[in-house]
């Protein structure tokens, strides 16, 4: 059997992310074209070098970036968290503890309801360009719900992270340390087959350092790979724990020290930032231009979730970073599409390279720029994931 190639043409700007391919860190290529064989990338260059295919699409002059990778969403949930937004915007200040909401709609709701709605958001995603999604559970906080969760999630996506310990469970509010053991045992064991990833909300209010290390090191023995929501609402050792575990991501990142910066920038940790979040927590930025000058990886996702960051869309986060944390265009359209990537430690997306999944993303719009220079207008209007166009 033969494989249908397909050279999608008339491109006037095209992101490779690879700089032996074209201009610059994005190495973009002008007037360009890309061959797609199957479900990965053939043939990328300038359109007057390509190859022959067997059909053509006429992308008509729109700029073809990669899809965006979200490193970071968490879609297994039921209910809605309006009046609490509603009254934030009112004055009143964001807690992690908001969270306890959404836990008893998400235990109350049943499996067909969660799967609706994951998929819901899923296509939501998709259609604005998100091809690679990672989510996590963290909604349900016992054995039978955390592992219901992952299940779930494992049937959409191979990015699935085991978030038992989001909060303290309210079941066991007065008595944090069984609920550490529950999250270390019981928990992980069940939930452990359905997760490539472990990840702990290491702040004021949920776990502290050394109770997140040792959910963390759990996880690891049972052979999930940690990452970490660290130093989003304080200073604090969540983003020091997650280099000195060798997590792939410290998500957030927004009250960083001196020593947190160097730590990162020499580390394989991703700093992911999640300007969602702070747009709808009316909270201070995090400082991206800090952490690129001193050589940190960085990564932009959408944190999608009912509380404190309701958004999938990556164009609206790339559209934040630019305004107000510091970052360029490039820097941005980058972080969202190889720094996720980097995040989930995947090189197979992320970027239009030959070898590469055929995931990509067209613009009605000459170039990537467009998608901070003109904030909230719906660019996005090619689809393309492993291979098949999906928009
Ligand atoms: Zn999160």
């Amino acid at each position: 059997m033969t494989t249908t190639t397909t050279a999608i043409t008339n491109i006037p700007s095209l992101v490779t992310n690879d700089p032996a391919l074209g201009e610059g860190p994005l190495g973009l290529v002008e007037d360009a074209a890309l061959v797609l064989e199957g479900e990965t990338v053939a043939w990328v260059g300038p359109a007057a070098k390509a190859p022959q295919a067997d059909e053509t699409y006429d992308a008509e002059g729109r700029a073809a970036i990669p899809g965006f990778v979200d490193s970071h969403s968490h879609l297994l949930f039921a209910g809605d968290r309006t009046k609490e937004f509603n009254a934030r915007m009112e004055g009143r200040p964001y807690e992690a503890g908001g969270i306890r909401t959404t836990v008893a709609a998400t235990r109350a709701a049943t499996d067909a309801e969660l799967e609706a709605n994951v998929t819901h958001y899923l296509r939501e995603a998709l259609l604005q360009g998100t091809t690679t999604f990672e989510t996590k559970s963290g909604y349900g906080l016992t054995t039978e719900d955390e592992s219901r969760a992952l299940r779930i999630a494992a049937r959409h996506t191979d990015e699935v992270t085991f978030l038992g310990a989001h909060i303290v469970s309210p079941d066991l509010a007065d008595d944090p340390a069984a609920y550490v053991a529950l999250v270390t045992g019981e928990m992980l064991d069940a939930c452990a087959p359905h997760a490539r990833w472990v990840d702990v909300f290491c702040e004021k209010g949920a776990f502290d350092g050394d109770q997140a290390r040792a959910i963390l090191t759990a996880g690891k023995a049972k052979g999930l790979h940690p990452r970490v929501h660290a130093n989003q609402l304080s200073y604090g050792p969540g983003v020091q724990l997650a280099v000195e575990l060798d997590a792939a991501s410290a998500d957030h990142c927004t009250h960083l020290t001196d020593a947190d910066v160097d730590a990162l920038a020499n580390s394989g940790t991703v700093a992911t930032l999640l300007p969602g979040a702070e747009f709808s927590t009316r909270a201070e930025w995090p400082d991206a231009r800090r952490l690129l000058d001193a050589g940190a990886t960085v990564a932009l996702s959408t944190d999608c979730n009912p509380g404190s960051s309701f958004t999938s869309s990556v164009p609206f986060c790339i559209a934040l970073a630019v305004r107000d944390m510091g970052m360029t265009p490039d820097e941005a359209l980058w972080a969202a599409t190889a720094g996720g990537a980097a995040a989930l430690r995947r090189t197979d997306v992320g970027r239009l390279t030959p070898g590469a999944r055929a995931d990509l993303a067209l613009l009605d719009a000459p170039s990537h720029v467009h998608l901070a220079y003109r904030p909230g207008v719906p660019l996005v209007s090619g689809v393309w994931r492993r291979g098949t166009r999906v928009r």
